[in-house]
């Protein structure tokens, strides 16, 4: 008998499967694919004739190769499809080969594995059209359960925990507490979001003082307040909206992505529509002034008020499940930031990003829109922008130089209006 290890799944992932050729944004088109070391050696010993001319032609060695992970690549012009796909769109290589052939990247995209203390974890990425849908329409939100796995299958562990941090102790705590509060509906999300920053700004001073055993008791006494209080209630009402913060943080951000090569076939028109939807120009870069610019952010106000009951309201879900599950994969609050202030402020920046495309995109589309937009708009930020090492270094910095690293000025992000 094979043996076998637990795992913990978000419970989406027991209905994925690749859809293939059927794929609207396929993982084989945008992405660099790395072939490590193991299937570098077995794809040139391979006897299929067919395969082993393609590998002389597109399998590269990486130059300076800086573990047996990145091994070699597969060489196609950017903007391609990978060169292994058949034209039914069917990898080549697992049609042949089977799929234990695959490089560990195709091999374990789009799930995310994480071993934490030595459990194993593995979610998946909404860059992934079929996960997008799977895990963000979930009308009843993300929930998460031990499965089994055996042993022999193959992982690409993306993140380890190590007992070494003091924080560790209190990791699951602290997640614990994080996903309950996101997914507790008597709040809206943006009064949701707010309570959990302000949670982070207390613990972040306990863990700067080095106060860790008073983490428990904190989160004790916010569970204790959001659940049998009022004091949180309709947080974000007592906040003043400043829309024209707004318009100029995430349309300078969007104008920037624009240079970034694209990995996403549907990232461009969204962004586009988004552009057009606020009826702003991608090449105008001049920050708005309330003299200069009012009617352009009364066009913005006005997109905000049309939208926000659809948005905010009716498929306020889709953005809870991609909170959750972006603080899954990403092991927050042990995402690898400073602070967790900076952690808070970083999947902030991706929510409220996100929901100004959408905002834009729906005035785009108007009567056509629907919630299956919000989903190809997380799916295209997810894959051109999330993954982007360099694109996440450029929005921690502007949300920094914009002083978006406190919570006074992220609570006006999160509102709208
Ligand atoms: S992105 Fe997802 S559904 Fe699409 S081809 Fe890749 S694994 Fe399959």
């Amino acid at each position: 008998m094979k043996s076998k290890h637990q795992l913990l799944i978000p419970d989406y992932m027991k209905s994925f499967q690749c859809i293939g050729p059927d794929c609207e944004d396929p993982c084989c088109h945008g992405f660099n694919v790395d072939i490590d070391k193991q299937t570098y050696l077995k794809y040139i010993h391979t006897k299929d004739k067919e395969l082993k001319a393609k590998f002389n032609t597109v399998l590269k060695l990486h130059k300076k190769t800086k573990n047996d992970l990145e091994y070699a690549y597969l060489e196609y012009p950017q903007n391609s499809k990978c060169p292994m796909l058949t034209d039914q769109g069917w990898c080549s290589i697992q049609q042949k080969l089977g799929e234990e052939a695959l490089s560990l990247t195709c091999h374990s995209y789009p799930r995310v594995t994480n071993d934490i203390l030595n459990q194993i974890e593995k979610g998946a990425t909404t860059s992934c059209p079929e996960i997008a849908r799977l895990a963000l329409l979930n009308k009843d939100g993300i929930g998460f359960e031990q499965s089994e796995e055996d042993d022999s299958v193959r992982n690409a562990i993306g993140f380890t925990m190590s007992d070494k941090s003091p924080l560790t102790p209190y990791f699951w705590d602290l997640r614990i507490f994080t996903i309950e509060l996101l997914q507790n509906r008597t709040y809206t999300l943006n009064d949701r979001m707010m309570i959990l920053g302000l949670f982070c700004q207390k613990a972040a001073e306990l863990i700067q003082d080095k106060q860790y055993n008073a983490l428990p008791s904190l989160i004790a006494q916010y569970k204790h307040i959001y659940i049998e209080t009022d004091q949180f209630r309709n947080f974000s009402a007592k906040i003043n909206s400043k829309p024209l913060l707004q318009l100029n943080i995430f349309r300078k951000v969007y104008q920037v992505t624009e240079k970034i090569k694209a990995t996403s076939l549907n990232y461009e028109s969204l962004r586009l529509a988004a552009f057009a939807g606020f009826q702003l120009s991608p090449e105008d870069t001049e920050n708005f002034t309330i003299e200069t610019d009012e009617q352009q952010v009364n066009h913005y106000l006005h997109i905000i008020e049309k939208w926000q009951s659809v948005i905010e309201g009716d498929y306020e879900y889709i953005f809870e499940n991609y909170l959750v599950n972006a603080i899954f994969i990403n092991v927050f609050p042990h995402s690898g930031y400073k602070t967790l202030v900076e952690e808070f402020m970083m999947i902030t920046a991706k929510y409220t990003l996100i929901r100004f495309m959408t905002y834009g995109v729906a005035e785009q589309l108007q009567e056509q829109f629907d919630e299956h937009d919000i989903v190809s708009c997380v799916q295209a930020f997810s894959k051109q922008l999330e993954h982007n090492q360099s694109f996440i270094k450029y929005i921690n910095e502007q949300f920094v130089a914009n002083e978006c690293n406190n919570l006074a000025r992220l609570a006006v992000l999160i509102k709208t209006i």
